[in-house]
């Protein structure tokens, strides 16, 4: 009897050394964005997640440490920074049946390496005031003269722009996508800058009609216990581009993440994503934040199907981030 309450004490001990674990993630990512997958997972496993947040200077910061990088995780927004951690040898290759089940191959890394975890879309934003609805419904109207004077965008080399900017040139082929970048820099109202949510309250201001938008902004300041911003959102309607029957959908860029190439902890990180494609976290992305889930079998929370379902651009997601230099020249020539 003795015996068993003192190997139960020590299993007990033992057991609290193993799940006493932790993951190091560096984070493109906001810390108020993460908190509550982190606190989600924590409950579930036990597991402390510490996370370095900048949103900028990682990779270097992670091709400097090499070997001695504490770094178990990546987290980050837009495929071309996804793809820049990949280009630079810093990812493992890890084999998981769960993520390859859950996200479409298009939105993966074909060399196992990077995986998309949510999805958003450029929208736009379309004044319900002084527009009709039907005036603008693809990327391509925004290089219509209709739009003379009327649109309002953030600077083309923004990540968001130059990754639309990338689906341009994939779908149009260069000169075309170069073209289509002059009429729409031609049609601005004003000089391009700001950020997405600037562009809502311009619309508002009655300083331009059209912009260029990540989706979840305008589900943010629709919801925002700031009432200037839901004045904001109000002002415009959002549409999904590019929609009809034979269209390409709308481009869509990816969150994602992937596990350190020298992490220590590498079963424990595969995991952690394994856990951020799970149902309980895929309704988070769109709770959190408006994202989408990844997966477009998963359920919607309410205010995400509120904002409506879309169909999506194929482009395999990775073609986004090899274009976007070309992208980015194209920006500079046209004065984005
Ligand atoms: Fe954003």
């Amino acid at each position: 009897m003795k015996i068993s309450i003192l190997s139960a004490i020590i299993l007990i001990l033992f057991s609290n050394t193993v799940f006493a674990k932790s993951l190091n993630i560096y984070s493109h990512r906001q810390p108020y964005l993460l908190k509550p997958f982190l606190d989600a997972y924590t409950k579930k496993t036990g597991v402390k997640l510490n996370v370095v947040y900048s949103s900028k200077g990682l990779a270097q910061r992670l091709a400097a440490e090499g070997e001695n990088s504490p770094a178990d995780l990546i987290l980050t927004v837009d495929i071309a920074r996804l793809y820049r951690y990949e280009d630079l040898g810093l990812l493992a290759q890890i084999d998981s049946e769960t993520l390859k089940k859950n996200i479409p191959p298009y939105l993966r890394s074909n060399n196992n390496t990077w995986f998309g975890l949510s999805k958003r879309t450029r929208a736009i934003a379309v004044s319900k005031e002084r527009m009709k609805v039907g005036d603008v419904l693809r990327y391509e109207d925004l290089a219509d003269k209709k739009l003379k004077g009327k649109l309002c965008s953030r600077p083309g080399s923004h990540v968001y722009n130059r990754a639309l900017m990338a689906s341009m040139i994939s779908a149009l082929g260069e000169s075309e996508a170069e073209k289509w970048a002059r009429g729409l820099v031609s049609n601005l109202a004003k000089r391009p800058q700001g950020n997405d949510r600037s562009q809502l309250k311009s619309i508002y201001a009655g300083e331009c009609d059209v912009a260029v938008i990540n989706h979840y902004y305008y589900g943010k300041l629709t919801y925002s216990k700031n009432p200037d911003h839901r004045k904001w959102a109000k002002a415009s309607i959002i549409v999904f581009p590019n929609q009809g029957p034979d269209d390409r959908g709308a481009h869509i860029n990816i969150s994602g993440g992937g596990v350190v190439k020298f992490s220590k902890n590498k079963e424990l990180a595969i995991n952690f994503l394994e856990f951020l494609v799970t149902e309980e976290a895929q309704t988070l992305y769109g709770d959190v934040n408006f994202e989408y889930p990844i997966n477009n079998s998963s359920k919607l929370p309410p205010r995400l199907k509120a904002l409506g379902k879309f169909k999506e651009d194929s482009l395999l997601i990775e073609d986004i981030a090899k274009i976007a230099p070309k992208a980015q020249e194209i920006i500079d020539k046209v004065y984005w």
